[in-house]
């Protein structure tokens, strides 16, 4: 894509993402490390090298962190052509802009359940509050735990990953992790007939409107 749909597309994940924004830069960083190092114990997220789900997420942190405050280097290959903005990343990660937008989620769940009650909003729903400050590790520790320890494998990629397609459709297509190890560079991550990966026809469209150009054979 061009420079000025990378900057939107920054501005626009900062929207979606909110309170638990990750920086595409240094997120492009690990995910190649990822694909580098799949399964083994340099791999940043792996869920057969850590005891649990959080201590393999507080591991995924820590290297999230000194990547994206520059205090490792990561090799060319993982940086090489990576979308970086600086200036952007620092306030988007900053504690007062999380703060602000968990702020902004509680007084929007307050109009809607208490104040206002739309549709019959039931209380209950309060409870999605902490998934909702954390949707950012909430979806990490299900796709990377999951997408490397559950489900079947149409390759074999030397690795542990596979494909859970159960719980799929609530990631979008991520969770065909066994496909793509095995095709990193192709858009659609589903291969067989049965299997369908929801982001690629919006993939497609961004393409087809010339906001993304999709190699020949992705
Ligand atoms: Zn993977």
């Amino acid at each position: 894509m061009s420079k000025g749909w990378e900057k939107f597309f920054y501005i626009f994940t900062w929207a979606c993402q909110g309170s638990s924004y990750l920086s595409p830069r240094a997120y492009a960083v690990l995910h190649r490390m990822h694909h580098a190092y799949s399964d083994t114990p340099k791999d940043p997220h792996s869920p057969h090298h850590t005891e649990n789900i959080f201590t393999m997420m507080w591991r995924t942190r820590n290297i999230y962190n000194d990547v994206f405050h520059y205090q490792e280097v990561p090799e060319e290959r993982f940086s090489k052509g990576i979308p970086d903005w600086a200036t952007f990343d620092r306030v988007a990660s900053s504690y007062l802009t999380r703060l602000g937008w968990g702020l902004f989620y509680v007084i929007f769940y307050v109009l809607c359940i208490s104040v206002f009650d739309f549709w019959g909003t039931h209380w209950s729903m309060y409870f999605l509050l902490p998934i909702h400050f954390l949707m950012g590790p909430v979806h990490g520790a299900i796709v990377n735990w999951s997408g490397h320890k559950y489900g079947y494998a149409n390759f074999d990629n030397n690795d542990k990953s596979k494909n859970s397609l159960l719980l799929d459709f609530l990631m979008m297509g991520e969770l065909f992790q066994n496909n793509h190890h095995k095709l990193p560079k192709r858009a659609n991550f589903a291969v067989k007939w049965f299997e369908f990966d929801p982001t690629y026809p919006v993939v497609k469209v961004l393409h087809y409107c010339r906001i993304i150009r999709l190699k020949p054979g992705a």
